[in-house]
């Protein structure tokens, strides 16, 4: 199957009935998360692919030497191309054991989300953390806030994808940032890797103090 937007070519390897759903949720969200990198387009068209495992498993091994089994996307700045496992496969071949037509939706603005990111900078050393938390922020990914108390921030800094409670914590860190910071200072995070490296330690800081005061306001309200 295959769909052609001003922005994306979207393609499945296999007939599946929410590819229309997929490719609407995609037009319906666009602008708004192009408006929050300041982009009227991208620069070059993005191809997006829903794979089944095998191929899907073929190329992440190729980039990353391995698959974990949470991995359910990819977004390759080299190339343009976001890479997608169906739902049927993610059910039986990952940890997503729930995966259905909203959550792949999902996925699929978390990767657009990178491809945005990547248009400004492809050094993502140390601040996978905050890539990832501006992804699942913008996409609007089932997640909450943790508290970031037993956080070692050192670990998620330099081994993101080993480190249990990664997307939680990268989530919880960037609604801190997204809830706190000016639209400017946003932009220098997100646009300027060096400057969120010298920034990291003051931000998980703040962050943590911010979070503990979230979590007792909301359980605050749920017993009055
Ligand atoms: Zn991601």
């Amino acid at each position: 199957m295959i769909k052609i937007l001003d922005n994306f070519i979207i393609e499945s390897d296999k007939e599946l009935d929410y590819f229309e759903d997929v490719v609407n949720h995609i037009i319906e969200n666009e602008r708004r998360i192009f408006e929050f990198f300041k982009l009227d387009k991208l620069p070059n068209k993005v191809r997006i692919m829903i794979l089944s495992y095998e191929p899907f498993k073929e190329f992440v091994v190729s980039k990353y030497g391995e698959i974990m089994d949470y991995v359910s996307g990819d977004s390759d700045s080299k190339s343009n191309t976001i890479r997608i496992l169906n739902i049927e496969d993610q059910i039986k071949y990952t940890t997503h054991k729930d995966a259905s037509v909203e959550k792949i939706k999902g996925t699929a603005l978390h990767e657009i989300v990178h491809q945005c990111h990547h248009i400004y900078h492809n050094d993502y050393r140390g601040i996978t953390w905050f890539a990832e938390g501006l992804a699942t922020n913008l996409s609007n990914q089932e997640y909450n806030l943790k508290s970031l108390e037993d956080c070692d921030f050192d670990k998620l800094r330099s081994d993101f994808r080993h480190y249990k409670g990664n997307y939680n914590y990268s989530y919880t860190l960037v609604n801190y940032i997204l809830n706190n910071y000016t639209e400017e200072d946003i932009k220098k995070l997100y646009s300027n890797p060096d400057y969120l490296r010298e920034h990291a330690d003051l931000i998980f800081d703040e962050a943590k103090n911010w979070v503990n005061f979230q979590l007792v306001e909301s359980n605050l309200k749920k017993h009055f």
